[in-house]
């Protein structure tokens, strides 16, 4: 449910797009014509809960927005039921600069 539909205006195919970050702004372009479609909506990986709802993961710069993906992470009832991977990954990347693959049924 993170994108709507992209569809071609040019041949009309759906959702056969290539998406290109230009500049933090998402572009479709068509597989089959080639051609630019529009600017896709993205939206970025954020918590839907506690102080900093709403927030992207990419925009917590702060000491005390960095400390609270820390406790995130490491609580394991918020981190492995209430976050997705794709925003896991996000926090990774935003806390370590890269992803980790954390074995989801061992304890910390
Ligand atoms: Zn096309």
């Amino acid at each position: 449910m993170e994108m709507e539909d992209v569809i071609c205006k040019n041949c009309g195919v759906i959702n056969d797009c290539t998406l290109t970050n230009k500049s933090g702004q998402m572009v479709a372009t068509c597989n089959n014509c080639g051609k630019y479609i529009k600017n896709v909506p993205y939206s970025e990986p954020a918590l839907y809960f506690g102080k900093y709802s709403g927030k992207a993961i990419n925009d917590y710069f702060t000491p005390d927005e960095v400390n609270y993906l820390h406790w995130i992470r490491n609580n394991p009832d918020i981190w492995n039921k209430k976050i997705n991977q794709r925003t896991r990954d996000a926090i990774n990347l935003r806390l370590d600069g890269k992803i980790k693959q954390f074995n989801e049924s061992e304890p910390f």
